[in-house]
């Protein structure tokens, strides 16, 4: 069974070089090594997990499931709101 974070184990970034997923910036060099390390998570096992994990402890840096910074924070405000939205339904 998958925990919160047994799922690294799985991860097809695990030999890759780690820094692809935490570039430096967004710009110059860095937007090649996020598309590489987006085009790894696009083959990886558990890219939703890695995702989810990501949203529920808000890491900031580097790619995760597949999003670079700027688009998980924009995915993680929308996470939010549904969170909250569920929460005050149940
Ligand atoms: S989704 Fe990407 S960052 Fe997450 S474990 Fe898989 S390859 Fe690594």
């Amino acid at each position: 069974m998958l925990t919160l974070t047994n799922w690294r184990e799985l991860s097809a970034c695990r030999d890759s070089d780690p820094n692809l997923f935490f570039p430096i910036g967004t710009t110059g060099p860095a937007v090649g090594q996020i598309d590489k390390a987006t085009a790894i998570c696009g083959a990886c096992s558990v890219r939703e997990e890695c995702l989810q994990y990501a949203l529920e402890t808000n890491q900031e840096a580097g790619v995760w499931g597949g999003y670079a910074e700027d688009d998980r924070r924009r995915l993680r405000k929308r996470w939010l709101a549904e969170r909250r939205r569920q929460r005050q339904a149940s």
